[in-house]
């Protein structure tokens, strides 16, 4: 079987244990927290916060998360810088949607 997401990665920092997943779509990357229910694409905004279920994102991560996949080691300390510029890069590609679609 082929992956259907070559580009789902895992990134874990320590000594937290906590997990941030990217998934890289067609056209965005998307990051994921499966703690908080959380999920940077559309589908999340429109869908899942307004209660008609979860974005295929959360769904799939959920089944993968006993599968082997790329992990990536970070430090807390990264946490925030991490964060930060994946929050950043999603607001200017939003805002870069709203500007080309207006
Ligand atoms: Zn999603």
């Amino acid at each position: 079987m082929s992956p259907i997401f070559p580009s789902l990665k895992c990134h874990l920092f320590e000594p937290s244990k906590k997990i941030i997943w990217t998934i890289v779509g067609k056209h965005h990357e998307y990051w994921i927290d499966l703690d908080l229910g959380y999920c940077s694409c559309d589908d999340y905004y429109f869908r899942t916060l307004s209660g008609k279920g979860m974005c295929y994102h959360l769904d799939f991560i959920k089944e993968k998360t006993n599968s082997r996949v790329a992990m990536v080691h970070f430090s807390d300390s990264e946490y925030y810088d991490f964060v930060k510029s994946v929050v950043n890069d999603n607001f200017l590609m939003i805002r870069n949607e709203k500007i080309g679609l207006g």
